[in-house]
């Protein structure tokens, strides 16, 4: 579908990926900054957004996913260091190792799978401690890690693994003052001590997410690993907006109109007709729906607007229910917009335009999930 004509784009400004990368480095202090490109970077493209983050000053991509890790390096991009941290049994470790991908080791069966993958392409395998220091997700418990310990040095001295960091990941790092911060700060300092009297020889210890790098210094250490920040969005919207934060947010979705048409006063828009128009108005389809990734909690009712769109300069919401492939606005009984016209739907909202964080407010959700559920099928044009 991508490169396929389509009445929808998502523009990605690199610049202001570059950009916040830069802000995001001198909030890190003397930490490396590994920007995080997981989720196809957060739904902006992988690639694109990656190079723009390394010509912002990351020395460093995080991936969750393997294939993400292999098709950085495979697309040529070989010096920084790649980590890829989340895989099941029969995930790829052997392709991994030879494409000089670190991995995260997060439980007990993944050094058997390391140590076989390292002794079937003759590779070192570079080797990060996921540490559950209290988020209680992913990583070893502390009593894992103590039986874990003694194979994995073994393994070290065999030269199959070098465990090169230990990173964990923190719970309430958007909440000011937050012990669980501070307790989870506490428990990884122990952790690197212990792993160290073992044996470990560290290049880097990391705990910090975007709102970390923002907000608590305390726990930069070595790197950090800002995701949505990259993006230019706020990860405590509450507290600071991404203006505030020196951020400027990337992508602006973009789509044009398909049909304006005339219609009566009393005509439900939309199935069910959650929204009935009050007045003879004119009505415009806008051609994107949630197979794109338009939440379909952004539907609106003449009580409750919907998702806040822009459409000649002034803002609109969506009326009616988000439908697979398209929506509804009321553009109102004076309207003068014709076919083709340009609703933007999220920016940065430098115009008056709405931003994916307004999105999020209105389906009561977080902006990760506005950028990330975007359909691949909706092109991305960088600027
Ligand atoms: C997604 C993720 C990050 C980045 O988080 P943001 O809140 O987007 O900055 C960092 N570390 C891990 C382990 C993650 O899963």
């Amino acid at each position: 579908m991508t490169g396929a004509w389509y009445p929808a784009r998502a523009v990605v400004d690199t610049a202001a990926i570059s950009g916040n990368v830069r802000t995001l480095a001198r909030a890190a202090g003397s930490a490396q900054v590994m920007a995080v490109v997981k989720a196809d970077a957060y739904g902006h493209g992988l690639l694109p957004s990656a190079r723009a983050a390394l010509a912002g000053g990351a020395t460093w991509l995080g991936v969750a996913q393997t294939g993400e890790a292999l098709a950085l390096r495979t697309a040529g991009i070989v010096e920084p260091r790649v980590l890829t941290w989340l895989y099941a049994p029969g995930a790829p470790l052997a392709d991994l190792l030879v494409a000089d991908v670190d991995v995260s080791l997060a439980a007990p069966w993944a050094l058997d799978g390391v140590v076989a993958a390292a002794r079937a392409t003759g590779r070192t395998a570079r080797v990060h401690l996921k540490v559950d220091t209290g988020l209680g997700r992913n990583g070893l418990t502390g009593p894992q890690l103590d039986d874990l310990l003694p194979a994995l040095m073994r393994a070290q001295a065999d030269g199959a693994v070098v465990v090169v960091g230990i990173w964990s990941h923190l719970a309430f790092a958007d909440t000011p003052d937050h012990p669980t911060v501070r307790a989870q700060a506490g428990v990884f300092e122990q952790t690197v001590a212990a792993t160290e009297r073992a044996g470990a020889r560290l290049e880097v210890r990391h705990l910090a997410n975007s709102a970390a790098v923002l907000r608590w210094p305390s726990v930069h250490y070595d790197l950090v690993r800002p995701g949505l920040a990259v993006y230019g969005l706020s990860p405590i919207p509450d507290q600071a907006t991404s203006a505030q934060l020196g951020l400027v947010p990337a992508m602006t979705l973009q789509a044009h109109l398909a049909t304006v048409k005339l219609v009566p006063a009393g005509q439900g828009l939309s199935y069910a007709h959650q929204y009935v128009t009050t007045q003879d108005t004119t009505v415009g389809i806008v051609p994107l729906g949630y197979a794109d990734g338009i939440p379909r909690h952004a539907s609106g009712t003449n009580q409750r607007p919907g998702g806040p769109v822009q459409v000649g300069g002034r803002r609109l919401a969506v009326a009616g229910r988000v439908c697979m492939d398209q929506f509804v606005l009321d553009l109102g009984p004076a309207a003068t917009d014709v076919p083709g016209d340009l609703v933007t739907v999220f920016g940065p909202g430098a115009d008056a335009e709405p931003t994916a964080e307004d999105w999020a407010q209105t389906c009561g959700t977080i902006s990760y999930e506005i950028v990330t559920r975007l359909g691949a099928q909706v092109p991305r044009e960088y600027v």
